[in-house]
């Protein structure tokens, strides 16, 4: 007879987020679609993000939604379905306008108008905020302090990675505390794996629909297994939909919207047969706890 085995690890609990916007809000269609012709647009964000709902009830699993304002208020029932079915509902701003694009005033109308859409809607307190298109980079850092002055709680929008459109790349992989005079953030980041010298993504959007599935699964177990942390993966209800209207963006934008769509619902099972997920605040709350004294207060790689 050898020694007892150890226990097996309890399994790391990921995190599990939605964007939840239609088709035609994404920034690859900026200028395609202009804003004054999104009431007029088909809408398929309702029924993508009921199948989503569905999946997760089948996998019992909790995610967080980040919904986009406009969404929210075309949709209020969608909201409060969100909601009531035991998901948290988190904010992805008003109108979907990068960061760095806006005012800081303009962005502040932006964010306090999705929160109080959200809340309305969902009878929950909305915490959380993520960036349309990850915005925030080292043009906007300023938006953390708004986010923090209009009672945002954590931001899930910091990408540290290289990318035409967003990303930090020095900036830290893991959750960290922001300490700023409005208050504390809690930043959680993106999900990479580190390939020196770069942060590769591994846990969502294009990056889970046009590589093959085992490239995320190899990142999420690495992230678990040899890190001990969870990894954060985000998708949109759009991802989910082949029969979307095609609509003339440029060569590279149609390969990063249309690559796959029709694949991603049959990978997003295995993923919730392969691995744990729960919402986002659920993982900030655990991180409140296990680092309550600023143990993770990082030095910031940035100012502003
Ligand atoms: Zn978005």
């Amino acid at each position: 007879m050898g020694a007892p085995s150890a226990p097996a690890p309890a399994p790391v609990v990921n995190a599990m987020s939605i964007d939840v916007e239609d088709y035609f809000h994404v920034s690859v269609f900026d200028g395609i679609v202009p804003r004054s012709a999104w009431d007029r647009m088909e809408s398929r964000v309702r029924a993508n993000t009921e199948r989503l709902l569905d999946l997760f009830d089948e996998f019992k699993v909790r995610s967080t939604f980040f919904v986009l304002g406009w969404v929210g208020r075309r949709h209020p029932d969608l909201v409060r379905a969100i909601a009531g079915r035991g998901h948290e509902v988190a904010s992805h701003g008003y109108a979907h306008r990068l960061i760095y694009d806006q005012t800081p005033a303009a962005f502040r109308d932006d964010v306090r108008r999705a929160r109080g859409i959200l809340e309305d809607a969902s009878g929950q307190r909305v915490a959380g905020y993520r960036a349309p298109s990850y915005s925030i980079t080292p043009r906007s850092l300023w938006a953390l302090d708004i986010l923090l002055e209009e009672q945002y709680e954590y931001d899930a929008s910091i990408f540290p990675i290289r990318h035409d459109r967003y990303g930090i790349p020095v900036s830290d992989r893991q959750p960290y505390r922001i300490e700023r005079r409005a208050g504390t953030l809690i930043e959680v980041p993106g999900s990479t794996v580190r390939v020196w010298p770069l942060n590769l993504p591994i846990a969502g959007g294009g990056y889970f629909r046009i590589l093959p599935y085992w490239w995320t699964k190899w990142g999420i177990e690495r992230l678990n297994r040899t890190e001990d942390r969870p990894a954060v993966f985000y998708l949109h209800p759009w991802e989910i939909d082949p029969g979307q209207p095609r609509l003339p963006a440029g060569r590279l934008g149609r390969f990063r919207h249309y690559r796959n769509l029709e694949h991603t619902e049959v990978r997003l099972r295995r993923l919730l047969t392969d691995f744990r997920f729960d919402a986002v605040g659920s993982l900030v709350g655990r991180l409140r706890v296990a680092a309550p004294e600023g143990a993770m207060a990082l030095p910031l790689p940035y100012s502003w």
